[in-house]
């Protein structure tokens, strides 16, 4: 009797029987069997480690890439100094 238990199984085959069942079942019976709660992602650019303007605009190198929080920590004075130009419609150097 080894086979995989399917709603089509044998009428006889208990699994199968119990297969069958469980597909009429509601939504919330297989949600609760299910393994706790989803893995948790990140809700907000600051557990992302994105830097935002007070804007709350991502701040974004002259290649488009987002600057995390750490590097905008290290690199701040560039950033800003290169924010304030383009502001004056002075393109960044670097
Ligand atoms: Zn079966």
């Amino acid at each position: 009797m080894d086979h995989v238990h399917s709603a089509d199984g044998p009428e006889d085959c208990y699994g199968c029987r119990l297969k069958s069942l469980a597909i009429g079942l509601p939504k919330d019976f297989s949600s609760r069997t299910r393994s706790k709660a989803p893995p948790r992602t990140p809700r907000n650019s600051w557990e992302k480690g994105i830097a935002r303007d007070e804007r709350g605009m991502p701040i974004i190198r002259p290649d488009l890439s987002e600057v995390s929080v750490k590097q905008y920590a290290q690199e701040r004075h560039s950033i800003e100094e290169n924010r304030r130009r383009a502001q004056q419609g002075i393109l960044p150097t670097s």
